[in-house]
């Protein structure tokens, strides 16, 4: 079989893979480039599943690759939307501290924004807060104005017709199986077509680290999968929402624990918990993969996680059980929820990588290897942040083929 040759192949088509495709475009105009996307439309998985939030940057460490992707990540995207006539609601977002003990955490929440130049954050009275959202019960709050709602879907299709407009090709039902390396340079094999490329670049999502390891690379991290669940607001209490409403998050946990996202389309969102997932598409609770379960099981890192996060865990999947529970931790943010007021929603399902050490990895992680680059965690602010995430990428593969900018 002949294969098809490029210079650079992107596994994944979700919005990483394709923002990634359309900056190395933009960079080096006439790169033979495609995209192998093993469903049948693009950004089936994470990017087609999430809150639609476009984060400002407020909770990442100063310094990390999130706080500065995210917080220039944002305003590019805004600027994106605008050029391209994608709606988007910079509506703001109050986080909520209701318990005493969360005033401290709320207080540098606040000093982080600053030091990663979020603009215009401030903290807030419970009067100022009724203000903004009526019906939120606070001690005090961090009020967020840049923080906004977005359908990444909608972006994700943009890039997707930049990337074709600009002469680059996106497949569908290629799913990478299997590589190997013949007279020096790499192929893959994807649906029933063979690949040969210059430089691959993983942007596999919840696959990312087995596909690092069939193209080669020897990471050592596991993705683990952590299934978001949702409740959808009865329309009749959709006033009880008018922006963002998000609790003080745990230091300790790379997630923001539950809260009510008002979507672009209109609806109201409560959610997305963490709970483990029994599959790495396990969208529904009785998703089960054997594959993927030994895999997690195999994995040292994982029963570090596990040692050190036992309760955690029986919470999370307590609350996913009972709605009960669901709803009173709802409650915290707004006492006059009730269980009646919550229909079933979707779900997403998180690629968490976690280190041989058992450390949920919080930043962005890009390796490289052999010919290829493989983004091997990216998480949530990973859609906001995706055109910095996609130039950052980009220049890396440009080193690496050594193009002209
Ligand atoms: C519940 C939830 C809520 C979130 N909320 C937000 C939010 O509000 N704001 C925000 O900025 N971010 C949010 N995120 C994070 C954001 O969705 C991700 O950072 C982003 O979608 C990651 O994009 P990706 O392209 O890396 O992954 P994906 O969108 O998962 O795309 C990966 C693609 O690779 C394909 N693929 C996998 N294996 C192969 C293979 N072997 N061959 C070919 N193709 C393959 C998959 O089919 C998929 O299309 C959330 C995520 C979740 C799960």
């Amino acid at each position: 079989m002949n294969a098809n040759t490029y210079d650079v192949v992107i596994v994944g088509a979700g919005i990483v893979g394709l923002a990634t495709a359309r900056a190395l475009l933009e960079r080096a105009p006439g790169l033979r480039l495609c995209v192998l996307e093993k469903g049948a439309g693009i950004a089936g998985q994470q990017t087609s599943h999430n809150s639609g939030v476009l984060h400002s940057g407020i909770y990442y460490r100063p310094g990390s690759l999130k706080s500065e992707l995210c917080v220039r990540g944002r305003q590019a995207l805004v600027d994106y939307c605008d050029q391209r006539g994608i709606p988007y609601d910079l509506c703001g977002k109050v986080i909520v501290a209701t318990r005493p003990e969360e005033l401290p955490r709320l207080e540098a929440l606040n000093e982080r924004a600053t030091a990663n130049g979020v603009r215009g954050h401030e903290l807030i009275g419970p009067e100022r807060v009724r203000e903004l959202e009526p019906y939120v019960s606070a001690l005090r709050a961090l009020w967020v104005p840049s923080t906004g709602i977005v359908d990444f879907m909608r972006v994700a299709q943009a890039y997707t017709d930049d990337v074709i407009s600009a002469g680059g090709e996106v497949r569908f039902g290629a799913g990478v199986e299997e590589s190997w390396v013949t007279g020096g340079t790499r192929y893959v094999r994807a649906g029933d077509a063979e690949y040969a490329a210059r430089l691959f670049v993983n942007c596999a999502g919840l696959h990312a680290d087995r596909v690092a390891r069939r193209l080669g690379a020897d990471t050592r991290v596991q993705i683990v999968p952590f299934r978001g669940e949702y409740y959808t607001l009865r329309p009749q209490r959709e006033q009880l929402v008018r922006g963002l409403i998000y609790p003080v998050p745990d230091p300790d946990l790379p997630f923001l624990g539950v809260h009510f996202t008002r979507n672009i389309k209109g609806y109201v969102e409560a959610g997305p918990n963490a709970v483990l997932a029994t599959a790495r598409e396990g969208y529904r609770k009785r998703d089960f993969e054997l594959a993927d379960v030994m895999e997690i099981a195999r994995s040292p890192g994982f029963w570090r996680v596990a040692r050190r996060e036992w309760r955690t865990g029986i919470n999370e999947v307590h609350r996913s059980l009972r709605k009960s529970v669901f709803v009173r931790d709802l409650q915290r943010l707004i006492p006059a929820i009730q269980a009646d007021d919550l229909t079933g929603g979707g779900s997403g399902v998180r690629a968490q990588a976690v280190a041989p050490d058992g450390s949920l990895l919080d930043d962005f992680l890009i390796e490289r290897s052999q010919a290829a680059l493989h983004v091997l965690n990216a998480p949530s602010p990973g859609a906001t942040s995706s055109l910095l995430i996609g130039e950052r990428i980009a220049g890396m593969a440009g080193e690496m083929l050594e193009l002209a900018t």
